[in-house]
This record gives structure tokens, C-alpha cells and sequence, in this order.
């Protein structure tokens, strides 16, 4: 359950720009995580929550967007998504592929007041 490490990562940071931006308390935080990072929404909203008990962001609001993997083609160029585990190239069937997206594990925004 890799979702409490990173759930304290990121309450860390979050806290750290409430404080610096001098929030007195935070009501939403967007974050975005690669769907390669395979966290389970569920599991972080719960992990993220306890980790914020009774610190001004214990009411925010969490706001998750899973991002796909999506890869590209050495050989072709071609970019695509990636949905079934099907590592080739969509349009030449090439495996020389490039990740461009699906480990990024960031905080996309924090509102408060
Ligand atoms: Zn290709």
C-alpha cells in the first residue's frame, strides 16, 4: 500500500504551500497521478485524510486525476495511449517505445482561504 507513503509526501507539501501562502485552511487540493503509479483513489483519499487529521487541511477536499500511459514510437513517431497492456506501436507494431506519460506523481493545485 505504497498510497500512505506518498499520501505523506504529499500532505507534506501541501501543508509547506498552505503555510508559505499563509492559508489558515486549505479546501481543495487537485493532484494527478500517472496511471503507471497504479494508486487506488480510494485507498490515498483515506491515507491522505488521516495524514491531515487536525491540521487546516483536515476538511480539503481531494480531487484525483488519473493520467494514462501514453507512449511513443522510436521508429515511427507515432503517439498513443496505452489501455489493454498492449506494449507496441499502435500504427507500426514496434516495442521500441518512449514513456511520455503516466509516472508523474504531482500536486496540481491547492485553493484555499
Ligand atoms: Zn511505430
Amino acid at each position: 500500500m505504497h498510497e500512505i507513503r506518498i499520501a505523506k509526501d504529499l500532505s507534506e507539501i501541501v501543508l509547506g504551500v498552505a503555510s508559505r501562502e499563509k492559508l489558515s485552511r486549505v479546501t481543495k487540493v487537485n493532484i494527478s497521478f500517472g496511471q503507471m503509479i497504479q494508486i487506488v483513489p480510494d485507498i490515498f483519499d483515506f491515507a491522505f485524510r488521516e495524514t491531515v487529521r487536525d491540521t487546516i487541511a483536515t476538511d480539503a477536499a481531494i480531487d484525483i486525476e488519473i493520467l494514462p500511459v501514453r507512449m511513443k514510437c522510436k521508429d515511427c513517431k507515432e503517439e498513443f495511449n496505452i489501455d489493454n497492456n498492449a506494449f507496441s506501436c499502435t500504427r507500426c507494431g514496434s516495442s521500441d517505445l518512449d514513456i511520455i506519460q503516466g509516472k508523474e506523481l504531482f500536486i496540481k493545485s491547492i485553493e484555499g482561504e
